[in-house]
């Protein structure tokens, strides 16, 4: 990889994964679709075969998210956040167990249950916020699964002295930094053995995309991976990684953006009266908050209210014109979904919960459309 170590992450967003400078070549990657390579007789050991394997067009961002996230190793790519989740679930043995938060995204938790159903692991679920807790439910398990923020409940974990708990007891660590992106935290920098992107969200940022990626400095982890996803097959196709890389040049730009409205908002909804909770842990009352702060370069762009009841929450997401009514985050536009209206989310979050995925629009016509929305509640009280 190229020597970027001196460089602050903002410019490393625009600078990684360009192409060697040599003249009349292109200043961005190209997308190369070829299914297979130009053999060299014999072997040179380094080749690259067939595009399951790898491909010019992953190179590049897998680089780029490498340098990012501080791995000595480059990213793998996958088709998608879930595929990603599949590949370093695979690192489990059969037997084995995981500790995952109660709360997570809910693709990753339905995934270890089933391979639970299924006999293969272990799944023992906990308040991550909880750390004694956690802990005591380390003992015996194959792997920590953390994510924080958690989704959609905004928990933070003392995600430092977990990692460390985990290793004594000889548990590999996979952090989901996809609410964070590496720009606010860098889990590898605190001993987490693999990283985890949802690059549909933040990394890619525009909602035209589903990708996913591992990041790991472990020669024998990243091996395990990389085996995994050329022999379980569903790969990527090299478009989407091309936008990803697309995306990433306005990383740091977009979440400077989405945070500042996240705060703004949040501050103005935590003194409105449709609102009874509001969960962000930039807010200083919020539980999550010194933890946020001493951990994390930043508090995110999602938050996360409760309104009285979940007839007022429909309204709420019913009633914005800006904002869209959408799951998913991460993108450029805001969104907002009342969570339980999904069938699989935990029961322990509240029905009259809407998730909201800040944008980089202006605050102003932000505000005004929720506002206008939640005022539009107030029949339903
Ligand atoms: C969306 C998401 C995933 C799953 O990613 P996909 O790209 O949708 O498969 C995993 N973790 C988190 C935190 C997510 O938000």
């Amino acid at each position: 990889m190229t020597d970027h170590a001196h460089l602050a992450p903002d410019t490393l967003t625009v600078a990684a994964g360009r192409p060697p400078r040599e003249h009349d070549s292109p200043v961005n990657p190209p997308i190369v679709l070829s299914s297979t390579f130009h053999e060299t007789v014999p072997p040179t050991g380094a080749d690259r075969i067939y595009a399951r394997m790898s491909n010019p067009t992953w190179d590049p961002f897998e680089e780029a998210l490498a340098e990012l996230e501080g791995a000595t190793l480059p990213a793998l790519v996958f088709a998608s956040g879930l595929g990603a989740a599949a590949a370093a679930l695979s690192l489990v043995p059969t037997g084995g167990t995981v500790v995952i938060p109660r709360h997570a995204y809910g693709g990753s938790i339905s995934l270890a249950l089933a391979e639970e159903g299924r006999g293969r692991l272990t799944v023992r679920q906990v308040d991550i916020a909880e750390t004694d807790q956690v802990i005591k439910q380390l003992d015996g398990a194959s792997m920590l699964w953390l994510e924080s923020p958690t989704n959609p409940m905004l928990e933070v974990a003392e995600t430092h002295k977990l990692t460390e708990a985990a290793h004594q007891k000889g548990a590999v660590v996979v952090v989901d930094n996809t609410f964070n992106t590496p720009l606010v935290c860098r889990p590898l920098d605190y001993g987490a053995d693999v990283v985890l992107h949802s690059v549909t969200k933040y990394l890619a940022g525009h909602s035209d995309v589903v990708l996913g990626a591992l990041v790991t400095s472990s020669e024998e982890l990243r091996t395990k991976l990389q085996t995994y996803r050329t022999l379980h097959g569903a790969i990527s196709g090299p478009f989407e990684v091309w936008l990803a890389l697309r995306g990433l040049r306005t990383l740091a730009l977009r979440m400077e953006r989405s945070q500042a409205n996240a705060l703004e908002l949040a501050q103005r909804l935590a003194s409105h009266p449709a609102v009874q909770r509001v969960r962000y842990p930039g807010l200083p009352q919020d539980p999550g908050h010194e933890r946020a702060t001493e951990q994390l370069n930043g508090y995110g762009g999602v938050v996360s209210i409760e309104l009285e009841s979940r007839e007022a929450a429909d309204a709420l997401v019913e009633g914005v014109r800006l904002w869209l009514p959408a799951t998913s985050l991460g993108g450029v536009e805001s969104l907002a979904e009342r969570r339980r209206r999904q069938p699989g989310e935990p029961l322990t979050v509240p029905e009259a919960l809407v998730r909201l995925s800040v944008g980089i629009e202006n605050v102003e016509d932000l505000w005004a459309d929720l506002a206008q929305a939640l005022s539009s509640t107030a029949s339903t009280r």
